[in-house]
């Protein structure tokens, strides 16, 4: 079969390889339709992050399931679903608590396209085996776009995750994200609004950022990180820059709830911890857990609440895929 491989720093190709057959009877073989980019599929591409060999690409992404072994219940050949990009087995304890990213049944950060640990494949492919489909497939429902959710395996959770709780938490509660030029603080500024924030302010991120966060109603706030604003009870860092995670830091109200999304790949980097201490606050980095999240997710997008196409920037056709990730700027979905 037909993979895109990552080769170097702005430069993928098609490749041949060793097409994924069922390995037991709770996997499944899926054929993806619709595929994204992650945020961090970007930085890739750049050359910002350190990759030694070359990798299969893609990891959000909507599928049509192809094949099932003897003991899947929940899908059938045909079916369409969202595959969350991290391998989990759905029974362990860590999963049960709903920590699916950390599975103890596969290796740490088991994960569709990106060069960590067993090569799972990736999405820009014709076909890929999921090891525990009853666990990880999400079915999409026929009145939602297969190009809108694309997302859902990933960086859509990954937003939700920075408001959903705490805005349960703290009903209409005002939020503040730090966002660089990528998708996630778009998604968040969606999907805090939906989830009935009183008002959403963003700081930082280019002109394109900017643009479709204020169509999507955010209050813009100025470019630059300043060193504080707010404050707020709940803040995101959706940059990867330690002027924007200072700046939601210090923008955390006493008691208030600080997320960061973002990849910080440096060894040590500097957080104003004596003004989280004396301020109490709470702060969470980490990995998304995806796959509990994707429900209630694909409710709200059913709902009409969330609108997860707003965000995508540029479209491209399967066959462009290696011009079109090599280039892409903006949050990016290829479709067959
Ligand atoms: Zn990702
Ligand atoms: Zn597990």
């Amino acid at each position: 079969m037909r993979e895109l491989a990552f080769i170097g720093k702005g430069h993928l190709e098609w490749r041949e390889a060793n097409e994924p057959r069922l390995q037991g009877g709770g996997e499944a073989l899926v054929r993806p339709l619709a595929v994204a980019t992650c945020d961090i599929d970007r930085l890739v591409v750049a050359g910002l992050v350190p990759v030694a060999d070359p990798f299969p690409f893609g990891h959000e992404g909507v599928a049509q399931v192809t094949d099932v072994g003897d003991d899947v219940a929940s899908v059938r050949p045909g079916d369409l679903v969202s595959v969350p990009f991290q391998i989990s087995c759905g029974k362990c304890e860590t999963c049960r608590r709903g920590h699916t990213g950390n599975c103890e049944r596969v290796e740490r950060m088991a994960t569709y396209g990106l060069p960590i640990g067993t090569n799972y494949g990736g999405f820009l492919s014709d076909i890929a085996r999921v090891p525990f489909a009853d666990a990880m497939l999400v079915p999409i429902p026929g009145d939602v776009d297969a190009a809108a959710v694309a997302s859902l395996s990933d960086n859509i959770p990954d937003a939700w995750r920075t408001v959903a709780p705490h805005l349960e938490e703290r009903p209409r509660a005002p939020v503040l994200i730090a966002a660089s030029g990528a998708s996630i603080g778009l998604y968040a500024v969606s999907i805090a609004l939906a989830l009935g924030a009183e008002r959403v302010d963003l700081v930082g991120g280019n002109s394109f950022l900017r643009e479709r966060a204020e169509a999507l109603g955010a209050n813009l706030l100025e470019r630059e990180f300043p060193k504080r604003l707010g404050p707020y009870p709940i803040t995101v860092d959706a940059t990867a820059d330690v002027k924007g995670l200072a700046c939601a830091l210090r923008s955390t109200e006493p008691e208030g709830v600080c997320t960061s999304i973002g990849i910080y790949f440096a060894d040590t980097t500097p957080v104003p911890l004596l003004e989280m201490y004396t301020k109490g606050i709470r702060f969470h980095t980490g990995r998304v857990h995806a796959r509990p999240t994707m429900e209630p997710l694909l409710e709200l997008i059913r709902a009409g609440k969330f609108k997860p196409e707003l965000v995508t920037g540029e479209t491209a056709a399967w066959e462009d895929a290696p011009e079109a990730v090599a280039g892409h700027r903006s949050k990016l979905v290829i479709s067959r």
